[in-house]
């Protein structure tokens, strides 16, 4: 995206990447649907950046979802909005969007050099690249710098780049929107991992959230975890473990689930009582029994299915993470994305220093971020 911001100014642009092709997260997120952006009211978006709204807020407001869409639609890929509000392509997936964006960007003057690594500034401030022919030092008259957070380094952000600026403060970069280390029981784990769990709610603390998880073999994970993750991490930190609570019924509220959960004939076994009274499934009747196990209170089963105890030991790793906290502190920016050390240097996208749920916001801040240090450089 900086790179098309900067050609469409008049500069001459050229892209490198040390992946053998471009842009392997963008098809990764074009798995679950390619979520680009979300449909609901700017002001409530933005406060999706938490801490860093209002270091972010300038550059959607400038490139804002309204633009993200008609900029996928020029490219022939309409969107649609689904019932969550979230915006995706109909194709539901990437790839269509990068050939076409791969072969506009050519057509502008883009040239793209893969295999070539940045390992960091020459003694003349040259940037110095690994490429497959040996050591390549490149001297453009500005750089923007779009290496990504450190989650799934694989597809190609390792996160290598945080040793190549020293002299920059750059915040640790840490996991978000992952899943969270459970001591899970033997027959847990053996039984229910990989089992999802349908229409859920979680609550820790003051924040709560509806959706779906899944039982790991190593803890818990998926959506409706990751909208709490930043809270629970931090919690963690601090803390050294979190007590996440699970509402197994969000649709019932506890009075009545526990009139029905109330009496238990003598012959009724405690799972299909909770199977047919509390209409709950194998997985969440596995979970209460758990906590029974672990200790809690028999004699209120509906406030166990309404708020069930889950100890979270610890984030998983960000090498599994959908996405990084942490990066470039905005103290190290200027308002055009400039590093203020490295003059002619501008960054953006997953490698500042802010973070956001899932839902299209990942990708709107990483876009627009883009269009303005590619802008900027240009000018
Ligand atoms: C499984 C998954 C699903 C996702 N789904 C969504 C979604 O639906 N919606 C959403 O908004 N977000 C989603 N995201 C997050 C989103 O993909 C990222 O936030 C976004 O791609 C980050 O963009 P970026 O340009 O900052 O970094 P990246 O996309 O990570 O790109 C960084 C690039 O820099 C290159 N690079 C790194 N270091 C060097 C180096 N030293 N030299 C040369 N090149 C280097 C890498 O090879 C890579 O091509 C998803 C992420 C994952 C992992």
């Amino acid at each position: 995206m900086a790179a098309e911001a900067a050609a469409e100014a008049g500069a001459a642009v050229t892209v490198l990447d040390h992946m053998p092709s471009p842009a392997r997260k963008l098809l990764i997120a074009g798995r679950g649907g390619l979520n680009l952006t979300h449909s609901e009211p700017l002001e409530r978006f933005l406060d999706r950046y938490g801490p860093a709204r209002d270091r972010i807020a300038p550059f959607i407001r400038a490139f804002p979802p309204e633009a993200l869409i008609a900029w996928c639609e020029a490219l022939g890929q309409p969107t649609f909005v689904g019932s969550s509000g979230r915006v995706f392509p109909h194709a539901m997936k990437a790839s269509p969007l990068l050939r076409a964006w791969l072969a506009r960007l050519a057509a502008q003057g883009v040239v793209l050099r893969t295999r070539h690594r940045w390992v960091g500034f020459g003694p003349d401030g040259a940037l110095r690249f690994a490429a497959p022919e040996g050591e390549r030092l490149e001297r453009p008259d500005a750089c923007v710098l779009a290496l990504g957070g450190a989650s799934w380094p694989r597809l190609g952000s390792d996160g290598g780049w945080t040793a190549l600026l020293p002299d920059v403060a750059i915040a640790p970069l840490r996991p978000a929107n992952m899943g969270f280390a459970v001591a899970w029981s033997e027959h847990l784990r053996t039984r229910f991992a990989g089992t999802p769990l349908k229409r859920i709610a979680l609550r820790f603390g003051d924040a709560g959230t509806r959706g779906e998880a899944m039982i790991t073999v190593q803890g818990i994970e998926g959506g409706a975890v990751y909208a709490l993750s930043a809270p629970l991490r931090e919690a963690i930190a601090a803390e050294g473990s979190a007590t996440l609570h699970i509402d197994l019924r969000p649709d019932i509220d506890r009075d009545a689930l526990a009139r029905r959960l109330g009496t238990r004939p003598a012959a009724v076994t405690l799972s299909n009582h909770l199977r047919r009274t509390g209409g709950l499934a194998p997985v969440a009747i596995a979970l209460v029994q758990e906590a029974l196990h672990a200790g809690a209170p028999r004699d209120d089963l509906a406030a166990l299915v309404k708020a069930l105890p889950v100890t979270l030991t610890a984030p998983f790793p960000i090498a599994r993470a959908i996405s990084s906290a942490g990066g470039i502190a905005w103290s190290e920016l200027d308002e055009r994305l400039m590093l203020r050390r490295h003059p002619g240097i501008f960054a953006c996208g997953e490698m500042l220093d802010w973070e956001a749920p899932t839902g299209g916001y990942l990708l709107q801040a990483c876009f627009a971020t883009g269009r303005a240090a590619g802008r900027a450089a240009a000018g």
